[in-house]
């Protein structure tokens, strides 16, 4: 009997029933027969080993699948687990899944100690177990025998997991020693698992309620190759010194202060100076591409929202209203800027012709987060979004977002994202009942922004069932200088604003038409995309931004007036800087403008005072050479071209 086996790129093989994944990969070639961790079976992720029985379409999963990372990781917890039950025999098991990066083992040590000293026995243990390459056994279980099995060892925690489950769909997986209640799936054997360390140890409720018995969380990553784990670890390195916080006030960027609230950041002089830089350059630019600025205010009546649905939505979970001291009437802060664009657009009758119109406002919302979600900059209760409201007839949609797509490319380039793909959020095929708006309206915006990103040699990844339920959408994930992902660049479709608001437009058949509503915000908002910048740049920002181009330091208090009027001749050609004219010795003053990552660093001295000069340094590449004040002022200009 023989099986049909579709493979992703469509080929078709045929095998006996009863092949395996990994036979299957080990009939296109041995190699990557080593690398297999599992399969994803139409589907759904099984181990390699399990055979195939009906025809499939089948993935083989490895270390570069994210479903392939996770079963590696999920599978190491396991590993841990009778690392654990070894070095501490007694010991019970709650859950041990993997996560983003890595895995945890929810784990009850009964009355002993446990800290971070037990840290490098659990590893050590972990590598020699891992060094046996017990194979992961997958067994079908009853559950009377499933009871029975943890009854006997005492392990409350599976028992407890066992009581949700039903009889005939309870699996165990034994691996050396160990044996563990899971559906799997997991790699096929121990032998992968080449890397291991422990992270921290947290505490954790069983099942998340505080009235159960508090678990000790173990988190702990593991690689196939040491030097992966070695990378990771110093990519954490690295990403703790490049952290948005601890340089934001370094450079004395942004702070935050208890009494005006938390979540609600202050913009100190210098970063207020960049964020300006970024406001103006996005202004130009879309004033280029036809965006007109609107101003609305910080609050709207309760009646906007809920016409907007948003009252509805999250009122209960936003900031309470305002009322006015005498009519009582109701305004909240305004968490999107949408319904204010709503009543602009509404101002006047729109014709065809007229669209589309294209509302642009660096719009400050705010919205209630709870105290422990609060993060930086990244996580904050007001912020201003580069928020603007594009309307247009259907037949608009696919070229306002290449129109879009190229002013978000135009942003990342001119600060340096070089590494970015596409998602494109859709219906889910199977369920197109919960979207608002017409079928027909939604396959032609769905068309559109997949042409579009088509059309712009956008690298995509298309999502089924991940649109908004008013309309598809397309964001940019980028990746930072550390290959950290970051969500930047919303291009959204909307049908039910304009819906509830009304809006309208004559059409050249002269009846009233919905426009569509696009929102856009290319940086999301201001303050997560500098706290994002200050990370991926690690504070070194492009030129053009730097709130202090360059820094004057004379070599003594004598050549305080040629420096006073260089920093005024370089005023003159909008090149802004700095003197530091404290009394400390010339290394110091170095020193110090290298901390603040200022670009250049201009000496001057007797000679450099004779002969009409500037000695330059830049930052982290050190001396240029003593250079004339126009042929700096040429430097500058060459490298500030956005
Ligand atoms: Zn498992
Ligand atoms: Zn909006």
């Amino acid at each position: 009997m023989m099986i049909k086996v579709t493979l992703p790129d469509g080929t078709v093989k045929e095998f006996s029933k009863g092949t395996s994944s990994y036979q299957v990969a080990l009939s296109i070639s041995e190699g990557l027969a080593r690398n297999v961790l599992a399969a994803e079976v139409n589907g759904e992720v099984w181990d390699a080993s399990r055979p195939l029985n009906t025809d499939v379409s089948l993935k083989l999963l490895t270390w570069n699948d994210d479903k392939g990372k996770s079963t590696f990781w999920h599978s190491s917890a396991h590993l841990m687990a009778e690392a654990l039950e070894a070095l501490y025999p007694g010991t019970k098991f709650g859950i041990g899944p993997s996560i983003e990066t890595g895995f945890y083992y929810d784990v009850d040590f009964g009355d002993r100690h446990f800290s971070s000293d037990d840290f490098k026995k659990i590893e050590d243990k972990i590598l020699e177990l891992a060094k046996t390459k017990s194979e992961y056994i997958r067994k079908e279980v009853s559950k009377a025998d499933a009871i029975q099995y943890f009854k006997d060892k005492g392990d409350e925690y599976k028992l407890d997991l066992i009581d949700g489950l039903n009889d005939g769909e309870i699996t165990f997986y034994t691996q050396g020693n160990f044996t563990d209640l899971c559906r799997g799936p997991h790699i096929p054997n121990t032998g992968f698992i080449k890397a291991v360390k422990l992270m921290s140890v947290a505490g954790a409720y069983w099942r998340g309620d505080e009235k159960n018995k508090q678990l000790t969380r173990l988190y702990a990553v593991t690689y196939p190759k040491q030097s992966e784990l070695t990378d990771y670890l110093h990519l954490l390195e690295e990403a703790k010194k490049r952290d948005h916080r601890k340089l934001g006030k370094e450079l004395e960027l942004f702070a935050f202060s208890e009494k005006v609230g938390m979540g609600l950041p202050l913009w100190l002089p210098k970063g207020a100076a960049l964020r300006e830089r970024l406001v103006q350059f996005l202004q130009k630019a879309q004033v280029k591409a036809g965006y007109e600025p609107v101003i609305t205010p910080h609050i709207g009546h309760k009646q906007l929202y809920i016409t907007s649905g948003h009252y509805e939505k999250y009122g209960a979970d936003a900031f309470q209203p305002i009322k006015t001291p005498q009519e009582g009437e109701e305004f909240f802060l305004k968490p999107m800027n949408c319904p204010h664009h709503c009543e602009i657009y509404k101002t006047k009758p729109r014709s065809y012709k007229d669209l589309p119109v294209r509302f642009a406002e660096f719009g400050t919302v705010y919205r209630y987060e709870q105290s422990g979600e609060l993060h930086g900059l990244t996580r904050v209760r007001g912020f201003t979004q580069d928020d603007a409201h594009l309307f247009c007839r259907p037949d608009q949609v696919k070229e306002e977002f290449m129109k879009v797509i190229d002013l978000v490319l135009y942003v990342f380039g001119a600060l340096g994202f070089e590494d970015y793909t596409a998602q494109i959020s859709l219906r889910d095929p199977e369920n197109r009942t919960k979207y608002i708006g017409s079928d027909e309206n939604w396959a032609l915006a769905e068309q559109s922004i997949i042409d579009a990103a088509a059309e712009k040699g956008l690298k995509t990844v298309v999502e089924y069932g991940e649109a908004a339920f008013y309309g598809p959408k397309l964001d940019f994930m980028v990746k930072d200088a550390l290959g950290r992902k970051w969500q930047l660049g919303t291009i959204q479709v909307d049908y039910n604003l304009p819906e509830r608001f009304e809006l309208e437009y004559t059409g050249s058949d002269n009846q009233k038409h919905r426009p569509v509503m696009i929102h856009r915000a290319p940086f999301g908002s201001l303050e997560r995309f500098v706290a994002v910048l200050i990370e991926h740049c690690a504070g070194n920002f492009p030129l053009w931004l730097s709130p202090d181009q360059y820094i004057i330091l004379p070599i003594s208090e004598k050549y305080a007036d040629y420096a006073k009027s260089i920093s005024d001749s370089l005023n003159n050609y909008d090149i802004r800087g700095l003197i530091d004219n404290r009394d400390e010795k010339i290394g110091k003053k170095i020193r110090d403008a290298e901390v603040k990552k200022i670009p250049f660093m201009l000496i001057v001295g007797e000679k450099e005072q004779e002969d009409g000069k500037v000695s330059v340094r830049k930052h982290g590449e050190g001396d240029l050479g003593s250079l004339s004040l126009e042929e700096f002022v040429e430097l500058m200009k060459k490298e500030t071209k956005v």
